[in-house]
């Protein structure tokens, strides 16, 4: 498969590897022009499992996207408040029957992608696998994971268009798993990122540290609960019991990590993704006339920390 990776900072460079690695065509983009210089110059770089693995792919600026190419998947792989200029800068880059798909955590990606693509075009979902860049040329991949996806218009023949990309990604061992529901999947890991991620940053602890905190359940559940109510309105009907299961779940998978949000924000300084998580529910949660008073808290909280911070 011919595939375009839009975005290859931490989680762009696992996908854009591990797809290579398994044999498809994999042309990337990025929009940092230090890490669009060393995607040039050496390739993606990262340490896999141990193992220090470079591979060399063609690399462009977001500013100077190919037209020539024909690509059969762009995989959107940015921040959330970085995806639509990059969605733009990648028009170009699609023909009459290039797919689009969104895998990053946030909600409410596939009304961006809809803005400029036909729905039947756009799949959506999300990951579990974990990865962090270490410098603009390097990344760390460590731990296990899963990803998840799916059409996001019912109907031929974007479902077995769906199936394929499953097919890929499971050659290249990403482990992928076809959704029915990509909405109910996108906010049930939402909800991961609106409890842990959050707190997390918050906090400056990691999931283990905080899962031993008195008041972790509790707050989880609440967060939870805000997710659900908003959910609930856009006809995405979460089961509140098996999703606080879910989050807890991540304690004894990967308890030592500290979240991308935390990465981000306590370690290099850079603004979060809040506005697509806790916010996304403190804002619609306004909008349907629900109460969210925890997640418009966290959400002040975090962009607080930024403003203190000075964040970038
Ligand atoms: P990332 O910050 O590593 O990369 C995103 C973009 O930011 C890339 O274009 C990258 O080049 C650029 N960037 C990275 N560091 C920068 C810096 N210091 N200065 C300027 N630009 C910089 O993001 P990511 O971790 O790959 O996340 C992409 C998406 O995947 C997000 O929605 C994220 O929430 C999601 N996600 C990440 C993880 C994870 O463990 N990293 C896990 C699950 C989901």
């Amino acid at each position: 498969m011919k595939v375009a990776v839009a975005g290859v900072g931490a989680m762009g460079t696992r996908f854009a590897l591990k797809l290579k690695q398994a044999g498809n065509n994999v042309t990337v983009v990025d929009g940092w022009q230090e890490r669009v210089a060393s995607l040039k110059k050496d390739g993606l770089r990262a340490n896999l499992d141990g193992q220090e693995v470079t591979v060399k792919v063609p690399a462009y600026g977001q500013w100077e996207v190919p037209r020539d190419h024909h690509f059969d998947l762009v995989l959107f792989f940015t921040k959330s408040m970085q995806l639509e200029q990059m969605v733009r800068d990648m028009l170009p880059a699609f023909d009459d029957d290039t797919l689009a798909l969104c895998l990053m955590n946030g909600i409410g990606h596939e009304k961006t992608l809809e803005k400029y693509l036909p729905k039947e075009r756009v799949f959506l979902g999300n990951t579990m696998w974990t990865a962090q860049m270490t410098r603009p040329d390097h990344v760390l991949l460590e731990d296990d994971g899963t990803c998840e996806l799916s059409n996001v218009e019912p109907g031929e023949p974007q479902r077995s268009q769906a199936k394929e990309l499953v097919k890929v990604f499971k050659a290249a061992g990403l482990k992928p798993r076809l959704l029915d529901d990509p909405r109910y999947s996108v906010f049930r890991k939402g909800c991961v990122n609106g409890t842990l991620n959050t707190l997390c940053t918050l906090f400056e602890c990691n999931l283990t540290e905080y899962s031993k905190t008195s008041h972790a359940h509790e707050m989880v559940v609440k967060i939870v609960k805000e997710f659900a109510a908003v959910g609930a309105k856009e006809g995405v009907n979460l089961d509140v019991a098996e999703v606080v299961d879910h989050v807890e779940a991540s304690y004894d998978v990967i308890g030592a990590h500290y979240p991308s949000m935390y990465q981000d924000l306590v370690k290099n300084n850079r603004r979060t993704e809040i506005d697509y998580m806790n916010g996304y529910v403190s804002t619609h949660g306004k909008k349907y006339g629900v109460a969210t008073p925890y997640c418009d808290l966290l959400t002040a909280e975090v962009h607080t920390k930024e403003d203190l911070q000075g964040a970038q």
